[in-house]
């Protein structure tokens, strides 16, 4: 594993044939999934690392360690950043499909997104008013997410303050 730091200084070297990560190598880089690993990236202006290699019917990064498949963002993580906790999936921070990047990846779970947008695409406010066009005010949470208010319920909730 790595800090980011060394990540970073890693970064300008990859394409190099004498990559320093892949000295201990030498001998069988037939085999060493490092080896493959690098052979199939490419650093672009956004500092994604950009599969060149095999992608899955998805589109998705795909290596092969010498052994199996494996999803090739999956690797890089638990190679350069650590463990993946049971349960938990790695995501791209850059939104890019084909990054590799580990300073790029982060652990969680898809199903924040799924239910994120599940929120959205509800039709009523708890209260049951309707989040048509006019009573629906869309902002951008303090996450950087799209999210919503009901009208209907924010007069509301002034109104009692106005009571008060
Ligand atoms: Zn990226
Ligand atoms: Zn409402």
């Amino acid at each position: 594993m790595l800090t980011f730091k060394e990540i970073r200084q890693l970064e300008p070297q990859i394409g190099a044939a004498n990559l320093p990560v892949l000295k201990r190598a030498r001998g069988r880089p037939r085999t060493n999934p490092d080896v493959r690993f690098f052979s199939h990236v490419r650093v672009d202006e956004n500092r994604c690392w950009l599969w060149q290699g095999e992608v899955d019917w998805k589109g998705l990064p795909v290596l092969w360690d010498g052994y199996k498949h494996v999803r090739a963002y999956r690797y890089s993580f638990s190679r350069f950043v650590g463990d993946i906790p049971a349960g938990l999936d790695v995501l791209r921070k850059c939104h890019n499909k084909l990054c590799v990047n580990p300073v790029h990846l982060a652990t969680g779970i898809h199903d924040k997104l799924a239910r994120a947008r599940q929120q959205l695409a509800k039709t009523y406010c708890p209260q049951g008013h309707p989040y048509d066009e006019a009573n629906t005010y869309r902002y951008i949470n303090a996450n950087g997410n799209p999210a919503r208010n009901c009208r209907a319920c924010m007069r509301e909730r002034e109104r009692q303050k106005q009571i008060k």
